[in-house]
């Protein structure tokens, strides 16, 4: 089996090392990466400047480009075999929800769907204080790609898996899961730089809003594993006849 990894946080990320050794024994592994943090880069592609892979150790390739340059890169034509599935991660901090819209780790998977095969992105659910457990994400992503090698899904889809950052024997179990919502992002952060002008950080993401049993949300704050298969047709097929209609008013 040949594994691609890649993630957001760049090619030095603990996450993404924690990763590596977990997957290793399943197959060939081959790693392109950021070069640097591209958290919140969601599914963009570097298209006025040429992108470029440089080794860094065997089989480990980062890459001046986004997180889906990096698997767009892996898979049409840096490489002259095809890989078997991507996985991306493991992210420092949770993609649940809306996240997933900015997330570059779930983007990573999402480009993997060119593959026309199972994807995951696994994320470590870190809060201040907790214990920082990449390697045991590390393993439930591993027993993920074991059981898909094993037994693949019918339907291809992406798995979006959250980890609760807890001590191995404090994860309660697994749950299969749909994406919840977040309230609005906290305000922007204004701060000025030494010329005097105005800058802006970015706030953090709102609190969890649809966020009861059955959501993403509600599984990590239970400590289970959150396990939520992603599609990318964005359209609300519920909506078609209303606005059938609708455009036909005049
Ligand atoms: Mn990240």
């Amino acid at each position: 089996m040949k594994i691609l990894l890649s993630n957001d946080d760049g090619y030095q990320a603990e996450g993404l090392t924690a990763l590596n050794l977990a997957i290793k024994p399943l197959g060939a592994v081959t790693v392109v990466a950021p070069d640097r943090n591209r958290s919140g880069a969601s599914n963009s592609l570097t298209l006025d400047v040429p992108v470029r892979a440089t080794a860094y150790a065997l089989n480990s390739y980062y890459c001046n480009g986004t997180p889906t340059d990096c698997v767009h890169l892996a898979i049409s034509g840096l490489f002259d075999f095809e890989h078997d599935i991507v996985v991306s991660g493991v992210n420092d901090g949770a993609n649940l929800g809306d996240d997933t819209l900015y997330s570059g780790t779930v983007a990573a998977a999402v480009e993997g769907r060119f593959l026309g095969l199972p994807a995951i992105a696994i994320s470590l659910c870190v809060e201040s204080g907790s214990p920082r457990n990449f390697e045991g994400a590390a393993r439930f992503a591993a027993r993920l790609v074991e059981r898909l090698s094993k037994s693949p899904l019918q339907e291809s889809v992406i798995l979006n898996v959250n980890v609760p950052d807890l001590p191995d024997s404090a994860i309660r179990g697994v749950q299969v899961t749909r994406l919840g919502n977040r309230h609005r992002a906290e305000k922007v952060v204004r701060a000025q730089d030494p010329r005097g002008r105005n800058v802006y950080w970015v706030g953090s993401a709102g609190a969890g809003q649809d966020a009861g049993p059955g959501t993403d949300f509600h599984a990590v704050a239970q400590g289970y594993v959150s396990v939520t298969p992603l599609q990318i047709d964005l359209t609300r097929h519920a909506a078609l006849p209303e606005l059938e209609r609708w455009l036909k008013l005049e």
